[in-house]
């Protein structure tokens, strides 16, 4: 299994997933055009796509998942609440998904859960295949006993890790915009995302990526502090830990499995 991150942000997010085979757009908040490039930068293209896979209805997620199905013919995975908000239901393409089932994609298992987020049913996606075993929560105001069940026994956590409160209590955003952001249906605070793995410490995910990192109320260092300072108190200091980038593609992630395979393509 192969995961990269193209961007992670409120400007916009996007996530490719690829297994023996499958590829699973995860989001596609970004421009259609720029979407593309990135596929095609990484060999694969948009016309191999086994689906579009969208956790909410906003447009930071979901903005070019019209355009995208129509035109490549792919089928886009959500639930109802989102289709139904981005008047989609009625597309031939359109594949509800349920919070709690398991739906074969291909070669990869995409098994949604259901987050507290300020929209019509939102999910996060755990993902598994043969080699390997990922999971994305970002877009969620906490983390509920169901969400953080999710986050066990993970080759690769993406993992929301939106603001630091004080960066946000003190910055520029309008008051009701604070509240929101902070509320029970907003986005998770670094020290939320930190407590949220550490609540997994007896089988806690190999690897890391802090997602959607809020540009105004966040920083890397931010965020890499906290989640550190977290971990390193409850043993877990050995968790490689990583920050998406919000428009650039710097993330990629290979499952051991897949790296062992690859080995003797290079010998
Ligand atoms: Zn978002
Ligand atoms: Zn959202």
């Amino acid at each position: 299994m192969q995961v990269w991150s193209f961007a992670s942000g409120s400007d916009g997010n996007c996530y490719l997933v690829e297994s023996e085979g499958t590829a699973l757009l995860v989001e596609c908040g970004r421009p259609y055009t720029q979407i593309r490039d990135l596929v095609e930068s990484v060999g694969l293209d948009l016309d191999g796509l086994g689906g579009i896979v969208l956790t909410h209805a906003h447009g930071d997620h979901c903005r070019s998942a019209r355009i995208l199905s129509n035109t490549h013919r792919v089928p886009i995975y959500a639930s109802r609440g989102t289709l139904g908000a981005l008047s989609l239901e009625d597309l031939s393409l359109a594949r509800p998904i349920e919070s709690g089932k398991t739906y074969v994609l291909g070669q990869v298992d995409v098994k949604p859960f259901a987050v507290p987020h300020d929209c019509r049913e939102p999910l996060g996606f755990r993902i598994e295949s043969g080699s390997g075993r990922a999971a994305i929560a970002t877009d969620l105001g906490w983390v509920p006993s169901n969400v953080a069940r999710q986050f066990r026994d993970l080759d690769l956590l993406i993992l929301e890790a939106n603001y630091d409160p004080h960066l946000l209590h003190t910055g520029t955003y309008p008051y009701f915009l604070k509240q929101r952001v902070s509320g029970t249906y907003g986005h998770l605070s670094n020290a939320a995302a930190g407590d949220a793995i550490a609540a997994c410490a007896d089988r806690p995910p190999a690897a890391v990526w802090l997602a959607h990192l809020s540009e105004h109320n966040n920083s890397p260092k931010h965020a890499l502090q906290t989640v550190s300072r977290v971990l390193r108190r409850h043993g877990l200091g050995h968790v490689p830990i990583k920050t998406t980038q919000h428009r650039r593609s710097t993330l990629r992630w290979t499952s051991a499995f897949a790296r062992e395979r690859q080995l003797p393509l290079f010998a």
